[in-house]
């Protein structure tokens, strides 16, 4: 791996996949090109996958410092685990290959609350080593302000 493709800023952004942040995080947060590397998902939600992203990002890619930047208004909020089953169904599509689907959808019920325990969980794990900054962040999409929360 080249030592270009390290971020400058030695810095991980873990995100939501929501469309409103497509580059306005970025401008929010003075994030250029080459200077993070940004791992996102629906609720920015700390699975298996992403801590393998960032065990990659911290031990290959010299990244010390880690933030979660979870919006108001995420969809994972409001999302309606029903209406995704039923929808499944109409499509021939089976919405019983996991035996909880709302559980593997990840269902949250605060955007604060899940950036806070989503910092836990990475500050926490075995595999992250203590020296890791890890940092907890709320983009409010209407005003662009972004609030730390832990
Ligand atoms: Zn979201």
């Amino acid at each position: 791996m080249s030592d270009e493709a390290k971020p400058k800023k030695k810095l991980a952004i873990i995100t939501c996949m929501d469309s409103r942040l497509v580059n306005y995080l970025y401008e929010k947060l003075g994030i250029d090109r080459g200077d993070a590397k940004v791992i996102k998902n629906a609720g920015n939600i700390i699975t298996d996958d992403v801590l393998r992203s960032l065990v990659v990002a911290i031990y290959l890619l010299d990244v010390n410092k880690i933030i979660i930047v979870g919006h108001t208004d995420c969809g994972m909020k409001s999302v309606d685990v029903e209406n995704i089953k039923n929808k499944m169904l109409e499509r021939g599509a089976n919405p019983y290959f996991t035996p909880n689907l709302g559980q593997w959808l990840g269902k949250i019920n605060s955007e604060e609350e899940n950036v806070i325990k989503g910092v836990e969980l990475i500050k926490n794990h075995p595999a992250i080593p203590k020296d890791v900054d890890v940092r907890g962040f709320i983009l409010d999409v209407e005003t662009g302000e972004l609030k730390q929360v832990c």
